[in-house]
């Protein structure tokens, strides 16, 4: 077996000491089962994941549940749902116990003076005519207004076949709001006409993100590897579904063998009680999965497999970064 040391130059070896000292612990939560929009393709609502449990309205339970979530080890509170922003004080009982990624459609702006620092994660699902159709109404319009220059705050563009050519113009707009933009692609889980990806659009979108990462560096939080990794499901020749997925709940896994997969991860419902399967949805086909937070944790659980060649682990050196500063765990 080759060592990391041995497989780096004294730079990458650097760059590989910063985040192997991370140990990120994860868990995601539903805040809530209510949201100001009702897009098609969320998985939340196409699975039905709103109705699986009733939402715990107690605050003082919020606060003992996540305490007891600090004591299982976890470290990194990603909060979806529903939309967090409309239960700020459950979201600020997380804020004060555990660094807190908060995603959000951006409607509704976190008030700074209340949460200065926290990570905010807005869903952007196109241009203003995909965002129309699949959302209802042309929702960077507001969010930009609401976020402009936040140094805490990113885009996550969910990109959809019918954006292929037309990354840039976005990616510019979000540059002039002083922002950055993580990307990732759409899992058309309501098979919404012409959104589902086709073999030859995944190639072409493949090579629109790298050229998005040559030109807007400090804009687009990526990496090439993460790219070809999402668009063509495949790592090192095995193939991403059920089988290798990372991102299952631990105590719902009765996987046999167990891939490797994130340690004492978590999905809980807003009752906290309800467990769901996985990071994304309930009846989510997993060979058409594209989540790119589940693609980015198989990389990273990987290590292992990457130290082939010092070319394959500076690969998932790359992905582990983008990760952690997506999650804030070192800086831009
Ligand atoms: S739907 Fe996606 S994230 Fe969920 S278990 Fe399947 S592959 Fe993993």
């Amino acid at each position: 077996m080759k060592t990391v040391s041995a497989l780096l130059d004294k730079q990458w070896y650097e760059r590989y000491k910063r985040i192997s000292k991370l140990n990120i612990r994860s868990s995601i939560y539903d805040v809530t089962n209510r949201c100001n929009l009702r897009c098609k393709g969320c998985f939340f609502f196409s699975s039905g994941e709103d109705m699986a449990a009733s939402e715990e309205n107690d605050i003082h339970k919020w606060k003992e549940f996540i305490d007891k979530e600090k004591e299982r080890g976890v470290n990194l509170a990603i909060l979806i749902g529903g939309e967090p922003t409309l239960c700020l004080d459950r979201v600020e009982a997380f804020y004060k116990r555990l660094p807190t990624f908060c995603a959000t459609n951006g409607i509704i702006k976190v008030p700074r003076d209340r949460f200065p620092d926290m990570m905010v994660g807005i869903s952007l699902w196109g241009d203003s005519e995909d965002e129309k159709i699949l959302r209802g109404k042309d929702v960077f319009a507001i969010s930009s207004k609401n976020y402009e220059g936040d140094p805490h705050t990113y885009y996550l563009y969910t990109i959809t076949p019918k954006q292929i050519g037309k990354t840039e113009k976005i990616i510019k707009k979000i540059q002039d709001t002083g922002l950055k933009v993580h990307m990732q692609l759409l899992s058309n889980d309501e098979g919404v006409d012409g959104f589902s990806w086709k073999t030859e659009e995944l190639k072409d979108i493949c090579s629109e993100m790298d050229d998005m990462l040559d030109k807007y560096p400090d804009t687009v939080i990526s990496s090439k590897y993460y790219h070809k990794i999402i668009t063509t499901g495949q790592m090192l020749g095995r193939p991403f579904g059920w089988n290798e997925c990372p991102s299952v709940t631990e105590p719902l896994d009765k996987r046999n063998p167990k891939p490797k997969h994130l340690i004492h991860f978590i999905r809980w419902a807003s009752d906290l009680k309800t467990m769901h399967r996985c990071c994304t949805s309930e009846t989510r086909d997993c060979s058409t999965c594209k989540d790119g937070a589940a693609h980015m944790s198989w990389v990273m659980v990987n290590k292992r497999a990457h130290m082939e060649s010092a070319e394959s682990l500076q690969n998932w050196i790359e992905v582990y970064e983008m990760f952690a500063k997506l999650y804030q765990f070192i800086p831009w």
